[in-house]
């Protein structure tokens, strides 16, 4: 079974790739099916946003498709970056958003903050699934570490007293957002396909 996975993050592709093949679903990229336009993502939360992109792939294509939407929400912010995690700062850069991140948070006394991640899976005839997962936390004082990515030196998950920076993938996968939406999605899939 071919699904396209509608996004262009090579890094993601490729995890999702590893994680399906041995369950028989073989995943096409965008560039495998030729497309290179511009999915606007302007939903207002992360499952509106995983929808917009598989849908549009899915109806484009009439196939399959999946795709996931993540971002971190910190309290005391109102949730933001939330769905604009990535875009945050205006030149879409990890560290710049991190720095906006802690400016905005000053010396807040609430930290609390949690990592989201929608996984959609989305057929031509509009019957969707989807899994959300959340990761729990605090917002660190300053940056450390520099394993993973994106918010991971701020971020210090429920359970650990270092942020994510320092924490190796395989342990942060355990317990992360994507890793929980990955393991709802693998209970489901044989009924899906
Ligand atoms: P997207 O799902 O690739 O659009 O990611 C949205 C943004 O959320 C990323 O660019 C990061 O800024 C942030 N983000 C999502 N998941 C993680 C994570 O596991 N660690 C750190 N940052 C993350």
């Amino acid at each position: 079974m071919d699904i396209i996975f509608a996004s262009s993050n090579k890094g993601k592709i490729r995890e999702f790739r590893e994680i399906l093949e041995p369950y028989g679903i073989n995943i096409l990229s965008l560039s495998d099916i030729g497309f290179n336009g511009d999915i606007v993502e302007d939903g207002l939360t992360f499952k509106d946003n995983a929808i917009i992109k598989a849908k549009t792939i899915a109806k484009l294509y009439n196939k399959p498709a999946m795709s996931d939407d993540s971002g971190i929400c910190v309290e005391a912010l109102n949730n933001a970056p939330g769905v604009h995690s990535a875009r945050y700062s205006p030149n879409r850069d990890d560290k710049e958003n991190n720095k906006l991140l802690l400016k905005n948070l000053g010396d807040n006394k609430n930290r609390r903050a949690f990592y989201e991640c929608d996984i959609v899976i989305y057929f031509p005839n509009d019957k969707y699934y989807h899994f959300e997962g959340k990761c729990y936390g605090n917002i660190d004082y300053k940056e450390e570490g520099n394993l993973g990515f994106g918010y991971d030196p701020l971020f210090i998950p429920d359970g650990f007293n270092v942020s994510f920076g320092l924490i190796p993938a395989e342990e942060k996968n355990k317990i992360s957002h994507r890793g929980i939406a990955i393991q709802k999605m693998l209970k489901e899939i044989k009924n899906i396909f």
